[in-house]
């Protein structure tokens, strides 16, 4: 087995949804007492989200490619970024590592076309949603990527920063959320992607009329793909 470099605490309430679902899913597919062979880096987010708000995206890759250097001198395969909005500075950290990167949007994709889906709705955080380094990257994977329209974009941004982040799940959030993404399906939506990691933990497949892509679960059983596979 491989071993998984994570670079978490983006925010740390996804995070240890990685650690859960990878250990699980060796566990499950090992068994016994096997469990994920994993370094982490966790961060403080309120040093992540002052970049972001900076607008410093080349300091924040340089922190993370460190770091995912780092991860590689402990001994990592394959290195992880536990979160979709910071897949901004994902080139940064693939041109500074030796091993695998697994990306999330590629991930996500995968799992969307697998599904004979092409036209799919994509929440997540403003950055995620309005910048072209995550839509483009679905887009040339073949889908029509819809977001939210205003209000609900920032509703949807706000939720995540306010509440999810910082361990709040709210069930009146919940249904905002969910009218938001009957919005999106009334406008022709054949999925829904959870494209922020913390999102999942608000809305839940079963919520959900249509296939629902949550994305820290693709992305942590594709990690255990690659490193088994
Ligand atoms: N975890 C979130 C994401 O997947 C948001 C936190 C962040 O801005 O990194 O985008």
């Amino acid at each position: 087995m491989k071993r998984i470099g994570l670079l978490g605490g983006m925010s740390w309430e996804s995070s240890i949804e990685y650690e859960r679902i990878i250990n699980t899913e060796v566990r499950r597919r090992l068994g016994g007492t096997h469990s994920g062979d994993l370094v982490v880096r966790s961060y403080d987010f309120a040093e992540i989200e002052r970049l972001q708000e900076a607008g410093s995206w080349d300091e924040a890759g340089r922190l993370l490619a460190a770091d995912a250097r780092n991860l590689e001198a402990a001994g990592a395969e394959i290195i992880v970024l536990c979160t979709n909005t910071m897949h901004r500075v994902a080139e940064t950290i693939e041109s500074a590592i030796a091993g695998r990167f697994i990306h999330l949007a590629d991930a996500t994709a995968e799992a969307v076309t697998a599904a004979g889906i092409g036209r799919v709705a994509l929440l997540g955080t403003r950055y995620t949603m309005e910048e072209a380094f995550y839509r483009d990257r679905l887009s040339a994977a073949g889908l029509d990527v819809r977001v939210p329209d205003e209000p609900d974009r920032t509703m949807v941004h706000d939720v995540i920063f306010e509440e999810l982040v910082q361990g709040l799940v709210r069930e009146e959030s919940r249904a905002r959320y969910l009218a938001a993404i009957d919005r999106l399906i009334a406008d022709g939506a054949e999925g829904v992607i959870a494209g922020c990691t913390e999102i999942e933990l608000l809305v839940r497949p079963e919520h959900v009329a249509v296939p629902y892509f949550p994305t820290t679960a693709l992305h942590a059983l594709a990690a255990v793909e690659a490193a088994l596979g």
